[in-house]
């Protein structure tokens, strides 16, 4: 068997030294030793490392360091609990694996870390608007079914006069270690507590409002701002306005998720708005002014003489309002010229004298490439 080294040797301490020396020694040295951070030596910093451990187990339990400073290894053999050869097992073991777990993950939670705070979920709603409502904005009353913090416990859960009681099983951690002893040192297992399920505390006498959810769930009308220019599909978040936290968490949003209704008259192109505008043949003639609806109310349009089927007006900066932005797109006015149909005799006899002095050609479009003209050149030469 191998000669062990002296402990206060391996930390590197005098025999006076004081605990909180010993545990600064073991510290660094437990950081540059650590198999971990030794991947190219990790045999021989393993075997360093468990040096190091076992030597601290010792000279960090004042009953074993006063046995190792009057017997030297011998005194540590037996009849001393937790002191066996395999063994990194005692209560010293405990704190020595919370230690490294220090070194290298930060502070465990000291106290006891109560419930969490958690954030509310959000809602989503959707609205239906109308094109006049995209045009000016609009807004909205709308209810949403929303969970809030029970007013009756103040969001505690327990019935009011009582309060809820920190978990035993995990002492409010919500989070159970269990301890292995395996030939490298101590290991934890750290899982959520299951009496408590992670929340560190019990309720003895739920809410009877809440039933012990420390939270209800409540009808709320909620106004919507529906600003102009919104398109279909965007959503509008209200911050804040969603479903309320738990444990002091800060509240989810509210999504509202925009629908546009069909209009009865107007369709949307874009940011255009397009109408379809019949208009009789002696106005598409001799040219009129009529009126057309917009989202904005009627407007005046100047239909000049000889306007054909199909022409398109367009108003300018009468179409929907860019979103979040200034200005808007135009309406088009689609022009349709109505053949005249129902006629009495007088207004055929009218048309048929009409149609002696205008002629069966066609008048448009009189150049050499017209529709007309290449019809007649392709069917009947
Ligand atoms: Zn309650
Ligand atoms: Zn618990």
């Amino acid at each position: 068997m191998e000669k062990k080294r002296d402990y206060y040797e391996v930390l590197g301490v005098p025999r006076n030294a004081t605990a909180e020396e010993i545990k600064k020694a073991y510290r660094q040295l437990a950081r540059k030793y650590h198999p971990d951070v030794n991947p190219h030596n990790r045999q021989e910093a393993e075997e360093k490392f468990k040096e190091i451990l076992e030597a601290y187990e010792v000279l960090s339990d004042p009953q074993k360091r006063a046995l190792y400073d009057r017997y030297g290894h011998e005194g540590l053999k037996a009849g001393v609990p937790g002191s066996q050869g395999s063994g990194f097992t005692g209560s010293a073991g405990f704190d020595l694996f919370t230690d490294l777990f220090d070194l290298f993950f930060g502070p465990s939670p000291a106290s006891p870390r109560g419930p969490q705070p958690e954030r509310g979920k959000d809602i989503g709603i959707e609205v239906e608007v109308t094109l006049e409502e995209v045009a000016s904005g609009v807004h909205r009353e709308v209810t949403v079914s929303r969970i809030e913090t029970c007013s009756h416990c103040g969001g505690q859960g327990a019935a009011p006069g009582t309060r809820p009681r920190t978990c035993p099983t995990c002492e409010g951690k919500g989070e159970v270690r269990t301890s292995q002893s395996t030939l490298f040192g101590l290991f934890q297992t750290i899982r959520t507590c299951p009496q408590c399920e992670g929340k560190g505390f019990i309720i003895e006498r739920p809410c009877p409002v809440c039933r012990g959810r420390g939270q209800v769930e409540r009808k709320r009308q909620i106004t919507v701002y529906i600003p102009p220019g919104v398109e279909e599909g965007m959503a509008l978040r209200l911050a804040g306005r969603g479903h309320q936290g738990r444990f002091g968490g800060p509240p989810g949003d509210v999504y509202v998720y925009v629908k546009i209704k069909p209009h009865p008259v107007f369709q949307v192109e874009g940011k255009d708005v397009i109408c379809h505008i019949p208009i009789t043949m002696v106005q598409a003639a001799l040219g009129d002014q009529i009126e057309v609806p917009t989202l904005y109310g009627k407007e005046k349009l100047n239909i000049p003489p000889g306007t054909q089927s199909g022409t398109v007006f367009r108003l300018q900066g009468k179409g929907l309002p860019y979103f979040q932005s200034s200005g808007r797109g135009d309406q088009q006015v689609r022009i349709h010229v109505e053949t005249p149909v129902n006629l009495t005799e007088k207004q055929k006899e009218l048309l048929r004298e009409f149609g002696r002095l205008y002629g069966k050609e066609p008048k448009i479009n009189q150049d050499k490439e017209n529709l007309f003209k290449r019809l007649r050149d392709a069917f009947w030469g």
